[in-house]
C-alpha cells in the first residue's frame, strides 16, 4: 500500500498531537485520506516516509523560494549554529538583515523582527491601533493574516476549509472591532468607513490573496483603498507574508506599485526557518517598545540561527534577481499545460496566477472573492488532489490555497506535472 507507513505514523501522532497535526491543514481533513509524512527533501521534490517521491508545489507554504536544502541557507545555518543557537540579546546579524530588507522593500525605514506571519500582522494591527489612537479594523473575507483572535472572522485557508470561520474563543467585543468587507470589491470598502468614521486604525489584506487560492487584486481596487486610507486617516497595513520577498525583491509593493503603511511579512524572509517581521516608516515604528509605547517582544525574536538563514536567502536573491522572472515563466508555462488539457477535456475551471503563485478552482465562474473561491471547493477538487497526490505531484491540500512554486522545479519537473493531469483528466 502506497501510503501504509504514513497511515501508521498518522495513527500514531494522532494519540498525542490533537488532529495529528501542529497546523490543522497537514491533517488532509478537506481533502479526505492520509496525510503524507516527510522523509527528507532537495530541490524541489520530497521523499515520504514509504520512498514515494513528489514534486513539491507548496514549498513549505511560500519560504523555499529557491527549493528545499538550498545550500546557501543550509550553510549559513550551520556555521552559525556553532556559535551558539540563541542569546536573547542583540547581534550584528540582525541588524544586517534589517538594513538588507529596508533597501530592497519601498516605503519602510525600520523592521521589527518577530517568529511568525501571525504575530507580524497581531502586531502590526496593535501599532496601527497605538499610531492613530483608533480600535476598529477592517479586513477582507478569505483573507488570512495568521490565527489571532482580530482576524479570525472569516479568514480564508485553514480557517475556513475547516468551516469555522468565527472560531470559538474568540470573544463578541474582539469580533465587533473587526469589521468584514469583500475583497476586490471597492464600494463595499467605502460603505463601511463612511458607516465608521472617525473609528476605524487600519485596512489589513493581502495585496494579492493566497488564502482563497490565488486572487489578484482586480484593476483600481489597492489604489481606491490607498485614496481612501488617505482621506479617512486609516492606515494601510499590507499582509505581505505570502507576497514579501517572492513576487519581487520589494513584494507586492514593488510589484503592483502601491504604497503601504505597515508591511506584514513572514515566509521567504526567514529562509525557511520561522521568522516573521513587521516594517513601516520611522515614524510609525517610533511608537514602537522600547521607542515609544506600542508593547511587543519575544524571546527567541531575532534568533541568529533564523536571521542568518533570512540573511543567505535576500542575499541569494539580490545576486540572482533573474529568479524572479525565472519563477513567474515558470508558473505561466504550468498554467497554459493544465489550461490545454482541462480546455480539451470540457472540465469547466478557473485558473488564477500571480508571479509565482497559482490556482486551479475547479468552476467556471470568475474568481475574484471569497464567496466566488468557495464555488472550487467541491468533489473535484479532492480528487484532482489524490489524483496529483498518487502521480507524485503534491499541491496544497485544499482548495484555499495557492501553489507557490520554487526555482528549483525544472520544465522537466512542469512536464510530467502536466503530464500527470493530462492521465487524470483523460479518465476524468
Ligand atoms: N498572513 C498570510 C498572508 C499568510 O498566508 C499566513 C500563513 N499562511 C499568515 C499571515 C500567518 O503566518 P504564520 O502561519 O507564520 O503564523
Amino acid at each position: 500500500m502506497r501510503y501504509q507507513r504514513s497511515s501508521a505514523l498518522f495513527r500514531e501522532a494522532n494519540t498525542v498531537l490533537p488532529g495529528g497535526v501542529n497546523s490543522p491543514v497537514r491533517a488532509f481533513k478537506a481533502v479526505g485520506g492520509t496525510p503524507v509524512f516527510v522523509k527528507e527533501a532537495s530541490g524541489a521534490h520530497f521523499t515520504d516516509e514509504d520512498g514515494n517521491r513528489y514534486i513539491d508545489y507548496i514549498s513549505s507554504w511560500g519560504p523555499l523560494l529557491f527549493g528545499h536544502a538550498f545550500e546557501p541557507v543550509l550553510q549559513a545555518v550551520i556555521q552559525r549554529a556553532k556559535k551558539g543557537t540563541s542569546y536573547g540579546m542583540p547581534t550584528a546579524l540582525e541588524t544586517e538583515l534589517a538594513s538588507l530588507a529596508v533597501s530592497m522593500v519601498p516605503n519602510i525605514d525600520k523592521i521589527r523582527f518577530v517568529n511568525s506571519g501571525t504575530e507580524a500582522c497581531m502586531s502590526a494591527i496593535r501599532l496601527a491601533r497605538g499610531y492613530t489612537g483608533k480600535h476598529k479594523i477592517i479586513k477582507f473575507a478569505g483573507c488570512y493574516h495568521g490565527h489571532a483572535d482580530a482576524f479570525l472572522i472569516q479568514a480564508g485557508s485553514g480557517a475556513v476549509t475547516f468551516g469555522s470561520p468565527n472560531s470559538p474563543g474568540v470573544t463578541p467585543g474582539t469580533a465587533q472591532d473587526t469589521l468584514l468587507a469583500r475583497y476586490n470589491d471597492l464600494n463595499n470598502v467605502r460603505e463601511l468607513v463612511a458607516a465608521n468614521r472617525g473609528e476605524i486604525a487600519g485596512i489589513i489584506l493581502e495585496p494579492v490573496a493566497g488564502n482563497m487560492g490565488c486572487i489578484p487584486p482586480a484593476s483600481g481596487f489597492l489604489e481606491g483603498i490607498r485614496e481612501l486610507c488617505d482621506e479617512e486617516g486609516i492606515l494601510l497595513v499590507f499582509d505581505e507574508v505570502m507576497t514579501g520577498f517572492r513576487l519581487a525583491a520589494g513584494g507586492a509593493q514593488q510589484a503592483l506599485n502601491i504604497k503601504a503603511d505597515i508591511t506584514a511579512f513572514g515566509k521567504v524572509i526567514g529562509g525557511g526557518l520561522p521568522v516573521g517581521a513587521f516594517a513601516a516608516s520611522a515614524d510609525i515604528m517610533s511608537h514602537l517598545a522600547p521607542e515609544g509605547p506600542v508593547y511587543q517582544a519575544g524571546t527567541l525574536s531575532g534568533n541568529p540561527l533564523a536571521m542568518a538563514a533570512g540573511l543567505a536567502m535576500l542575499t541569494e536573491m539580490n545576486r540572482d534577481p533573474e529568479v524572479f522572472e525565472r519563477l513567474a515563466d515558470k508558473t505561466a508555462y504550468l498554467h497554459k499545460g493544465l489550461e490545454k488539457t482541462l480546455q480539451e477535456r470540457g472540465i469547466p475551471h478557473t485558473i488564477n496566477r500571480f508571479g509565482s503563485m497559482i490556482s486551479l478552482h475547479f468552476t467556471a465562474e470568475a474568481v475574484v472573492d471569497f464567496d466566488s473561491a468557495a464555488l472550487g471547493n467541491n468533489p473535484d477538487f479532492n480528487r484532482y488532489f489524490h489524483g496529483m497526490l498518487d502521480r507524485g505531484v503534491y499541491l496544497p491540500p485544499s482548495a484555499f490555497e495557492s501553489y507557490f512554486l520554487n526555482d528549483a522545479l525544472s520544465y522537466e519537473d512542469l512536464d510530467n506535472t502536466i503530464a500527470a493531469a493530462e492521465e487524470l483528466f483523460s479518465n476524468w
